[in-house]
């Protein structure tokens, strides 16, 4: 089970983590294309995760720095699941045919970038469960990355705006 949660994990900090990656993303809304972010509001944004478990893993990020739920504005912490809601359908508009959802909350839940609090939505396909087709789906990811970004924001400006 520990391998789920491993790739994601791993990865985004490993070099510099002096620094809040999420936050210069928050930042940098001129870089959205280079940092792939698929859509922003007001209250947070939608990126593609650097190292996804599946090819279409996406991250919905509050642009306030917090590590915890409790701690977020109610209306931005609804605002987060009503986006989740409409990612649910830009997923299945992308072809999946089941969705993982959910956060790891704080370093002794496994969650990667702790000190920022962050949503995984990610899409499933019948049959990819196992360990081989898992890798291979990174590698195809890695490969097609441009392209699964710009599908998946073209059709997140059809159901987001
Ligand atoms: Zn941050």
């Amino acid at each position: 089970m520990d391998f789920l949660y491993g790739p994601w994990r791993e990865g985004y900090f490993t070099d510099d983590c002096s620094e809040c990656v999420f936050c210069d993303i928050s930042n940098s809304p001129s870089n959205d294309d280079k940092n792939r972010v698929v859509f922003r509001n007001k209250d947070l944004f939608i990126v593609m995760n650097k190292y996804p478990y599946t090819p279409g893993h996406i991250l919905i990020i509050p642009h306030m720095h917090l590590d915890s739920p409790e701690k977020l504005p109610k209306d931005i912490w609804l605002n987060m699941f009503d986006i989740a809601q409409d990612s649910v359908k830009i997923l299945y508009e992308y072809g999946a045919n089941g969705i993982n959802m959910g956060m790891n909350i704080k370093s002794a839940a496994g969650a990667g970038i702790p000190q920022h609090l962050h949503l995984h939505v990610l899409p499933r396909w019948t049959g990819d469960t196992n360990f081989i087709t898992s890798i291979g789906n990174t590698r195809v990811y890695g490969v097609d990355f441009d392209s699964i970004y710009n599908k998946i924001k073209l059709i997140a400006k059809k159901h987001l705006g």
